[in-house]
C-alpha cells in the first residue's frame, strides 16, 4: 500500500488486515507521518512492514542527488520518530527509476509486478475485479491505502483470494530481503 498514512482510510485498511490475520507492506510519504504516528505503531504491532516512499512524492529522476538524499532522510527520521524501526525498503514515486536514482538511494528499491490501478477506480467492485484478475503466486500488488474504494474493496479481495489458497506476506518475507539487500525488485516468480 502506497501514499499513506491517511487518517480516514488507513485505519479501515488496518482493521481489515487484522480481521483477516493478514500482513502487508506500507510505503509511507514522510510528510504525511507527523500527526499519524499511532497508525505507524499499529502497523508495526500488527507485523506489517513499513517502507519509505519519499517525503513529498516527487519524480526522483528529476532530482539532484542532494534532493534525493533529503527526501529519503527526512522520511526515515519521521518514521523513526514514530517509534518504529527504520525502513530498509524504498518505493520510488511513480515507479520512476534511472541509474542516478539507483546510485543515490542507499536502500533496496522495491517496485511491483501487479498494478490494479486502484487510483483510477470509481467503485470498490472495480478494484476487486482488477486485483483478482491479475493475482498470481509471488506477486506484489500495488495498491493505495488513501482511497475509499481500495479500503472498501479489501475485505472481498482477501475473502476471495484466501479461498483460492493465497497466503499474504510482507515484501521482505516474499523476497527474503535483509538490510544488506541491494538492487531493484519487482516480484517473485
Ligand atoms: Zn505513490
Amino acid at each position: 500500500f502506497d501514499d499513506g498514512p491517511n487518517p480516514l482510510t488507513t485505519p479501515q485498511v488496518l482493521t481489515t488486515l487484522e480481521q483477516f490475520h493478514v500482513t502487508a507492506s506500507f510505503f509511507l510519504v514522510g510528510s504525511r507521518v507527523p500527526g499519524n504516528e499511532a497508525l505507524l505503531q499499529r502497523m508495526h504491532a500488527d507485523g506489517d512492514e513499513i517502507g519509505n516512499h519519499s517525503w513529498s512524492h516527487p519524480d526522483f529522476t528529476t532530482l539532484t542527488s542532494q534532493q534525493m538524499k533529503d527526501q529519503i532522510n527526512a522520511t526515515q527520521r519521521a518514521i523513526m520518530a514514530a517509534g518504529v524501526p527504520p525502513p530498509i525498503l524504498f518505493r520510488p514515486p511513480y515507479g520512476a527509476v534511472n541509474a542516478s536514482v539507483e546510485a543515490n538511494v542507499p536502500m533496496t528499491i522495491l517496485l511491483w509486478n501487479e498494478d490494479p490501478q486502484d487510483w483510477a477506480a470509481q467503485r470498490a467492485s472495480a478494484v476487486v475485479q482488477a486485483v483478482e484478475a491479475s493475482a498470481a503466486p509471488g506477486g506484489i500488488v500495488d495498491m493505495h491505502d488513501i482511497y475509499h474504494v481500495t479500503a472498501d474493496a479489501l475485505p472481498q479481495i482477501l475473502t476471495d483470494l484466501q479461498a483460492r489458497g493465497f497466503h499474504f506476506v510482507t515484501v521482505s518475507q516474499l523476497l527474503h530481503l535483509t538490510p544488506a539487500s541491494r538492487g531493484l525488485y519487482y516480484g517473485h516468480s
